[in-house]
């Protein structure tokens, strides 16, 4: 299989379409993005890197660093996450607030907004902020395996100065005893994660292990074991594009996690790690082109999760 080819083929048939969807704007940082950009990158368990468009461009990967973090939070507290986070997909928005009140402040999933100021308040224990951020930010460095990614300061100040939504997910959770620090002092830790700027190319490679059975085939050692990689994917499948997993898993059969920065990483196990950027969203928050794009590279390649 020619997977160069398939991505010069898919960035050129999807050049008409550059520009689709609407860029975040409640992030004012996030709304000064160009639309017209379109990168997509693939890196495959035998550790080859393909890439074709605006792949080397960093942007805000936001949620899509939910993945990440939960990763180091489960390293960290291990099965005693589950006590505070569920495992539901939630069929609402990423940053709905209804369900928190019945469930008296037990988020539906790790992934929704909700859930991931819990799991930063997990990483947070016996840490300041900095060091926590500090911490990820080596994680997602050594995963990638590139030093020179970083957080963009203006993204997280522009989402802290306007994040009203977030302030109050986190004081109701706080309400109900769900968070244990400062609401700032999560909320400063959720801001910068969700900051992160990364390629495509970086990116595909920071998840090559959910695609390789937890471990790392390039640096050859082991991130996390093989049931946790399962269970991490497993709940990129059914929780990773908020009320639009089920379209997602419908169209694209791939785990995948979407973040309002535009871009998406997709893991088809045992083959590759995938990662599409185009900032343009579509009514569920989740990336227009990018989603068209996995589509395309599903069907094509015979990834999809559910069969050829
Ligand atoms: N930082 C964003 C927010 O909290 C992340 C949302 C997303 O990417 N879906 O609103």
């Amino acid at each position: 299989m020619d997977i160069q080819a398939l991505l010069d083929g898919i960035v050129a048939e999807l050049a008409g379409r550059r520009g689709e969807g609407k860029v975040a704007d409640y992030i004012p940082q996030l709304a000064k993005v160009d639309p017209n950009q379109f990168g997509i990158a693939v890196t495959t368990v035998d550790g080859e890197v393909y890439a074709a468009g605006d792949a080397a461009v960093p942007f805000s990967i936001q949620s899509i660093s939910k993945v990440f973090m939960l990763t180091l939070a489960l390293g960290k507290v291990g099965e005693a996450l589950w006590r505070r986070v569920g495992r539901e997909p939630s069929g609402t928005a990423f940053n709905s607030i209804v369900q928190l009140e019945h469930e008296h402040g037990i988020p539906r999933n790790p992934f929704i907004n909700a859930g991931a100021i819990v799991i930063c308040d997990l990483v947070l224990a016996g840490y300041k902020p900095k060091e926590a951020i500090g911490e990820f930010l080596r994680f997602v460095r050594s995963l990638a395996d590139d030093d020179t990614i970083t957080i963009d300061r203006a993204v997280a100040q522009s989402e802290t100065a306007t994040g009203y939504r977030n302030y109050a997910l986190a004081n109701f959770m706080r309400s109900f005893n769900n968070l244990q620090h400062d609401v700032d002092h999560v909320l400063g830790v959720y801001f910068h994660q969700c900051a992160l700027a990364m390629t495509c190319r970086q990116l595909s490679r920071a998840g090559l292990f959910l695609a390789a059975r937890g471990a790392d085939p390039i640096g050859g050692y082991s991130v996390v074991s093989e049931k946790r990689a399962r269970r991490i994917n497993a709940l990129m499948l059914t929780c990773g594009h908020y009320d639009g997993s089920g379209d997602f898993a419908f169209h694209v059969g791939l785990p995948g996690k979407s973040g309002v920065g535009g871009g998406i990483m997709a893991i088809a196990p045992g083959k590759a790690s995938i990662a599409v950027w185009s900032p343009g969203l579509n009514k569920v928050g989740n990336s227009a082109l990018g989603t068209v794009a996995l589509e395309m590279l599903a069907s094509r390649t015979g990834w999809s999760i559910f069969g050829a």
